[in-house]
């Protein structure tokens, strides 16, 4: 039994998708991307499909699971379910006007042609807000429709803002904050859910250890209960003595996120020798 997962063949999300696998320390035999590669360790079979298709293959049953921006499974509407999110390939889709235009706000494009590859995102967006639009379908190359006089504006993705700018059109509205995602189809045997947990369980592991770092630190003990409310660690910190007398040795986990505000604080309670290191795999 082995469980079958589709990962782009080619684009922004393949060499990331193939790192998580290796990170959770799946070794992929066949690396050169025909159509299939069998995992050596795990009972994974990996797919290389276009993300348009990825999908309807998982709806489908042709893959189990895939690797994909939900951008696409939000756009392709399949029956499939979203089961985690992956933390890679962020993006935003956005409206973009003529950049010279004013913007009264969303009412601006009652009535307006919008040209993008997203039309379904779209066409519910402004559904929702009851406002009429023309959607003009294209395929790609979204951001020169205004000039061609395609469309009055665009709705596309917008990473720094500079395609757009390019061509001479400003973004007004972010419809979707987009990341990639880990999906799987309906109905997965008893057996199937069980690989595709302990996949989840890695990708977790190797999740909260990108988000942590372990410490250390030297601290004199009449601080500690200080700097132990500040560190609260998996459980708690770990002390140790040191060999000067009245001092100690304090290990921890941090989250990368308050790593600067927390070392600011550490060294203004007498931390010293604070040492940051990286934690390969984390399991809670
Ligand atoms: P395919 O040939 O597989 O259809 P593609 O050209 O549709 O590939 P890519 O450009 O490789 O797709 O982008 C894949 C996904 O990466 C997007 O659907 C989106 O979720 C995400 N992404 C993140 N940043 C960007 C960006 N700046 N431009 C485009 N996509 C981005
Ligand atoms: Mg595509």
């Amino acid at each position: 039994m082995k469980l079958k997962i589709a990962i782009q063949k080619n684009g922004r999300l393949s060499e990331k998708s193939l790192h998580l696998l290796a990170e959770c320390g799946i070794d992929i035999s066949n690396e050169n991307r025909i159509l299939k590669a069998i995992a050596k360790n795990f009972p994974l079979e990996i797919l290389f499909l276009r993300d348009d298709d990825i999908p309807q293959y998982v709806e489908q049953g042709v893959a189990d699971i895939g690797i994909l921006g939900e951008n696409e499974v939000l756009e392709k509407n399949r029956k499939i379910d979203i089961l985690y999110r992956l933390g890679f390939a962020s993006c935003k889709l956005c409206l973009a006007i003529p950049k010279d235009e004013n913007y009264p706000g969303l009412s601006y494009f009652e009535g307006k042609k919008i040209a993008t590859s997203y039309p379904m995102i779209l066409n519910n967006f402004f559904q929702k807000h009851q406002i009429n639009v023309q959607i003009e379908e294209i395929g790609g190359s979204v951001e020169i429709a205004p000039n061609i006089g395609i469309s009055h504006a665009i709705f596309d993705i917008v990473s720094t803002g500079s395609t757009l700018l390019t061509n001479g059109l400003k973004p007004v509205e972010t419809v979707l904050t987009s990341e990639a995602v880990l999906v799987a189809r309906k109905n997965l045997s008893e057996k199937q859910k069980k690989i595709l947990d302990q996949l989840i369980f890695r990708i977790k592991a190797v999740h909260n250890s990108a988000q942590n770092k372990y410490i250390l630190l030297n601290a004199p003990n009449d601080k500690l209960d200080k700097i132990i409310k500040i560190l609260p660690g998996m459980r708690a910190p770990t002390l140790l003595p040191l060999a000067t007398p009245g001092w100690s040795s304090v290990h921890s986990v941090i989250q990368e996120d308050t790593f600067w505000e927390i070392i600011e604080q550490l060294r203004n309670l007498g931390a010293e020798g604070i040492l940051i290191l990286e934690i390969e795999k984390m399991i809670l």
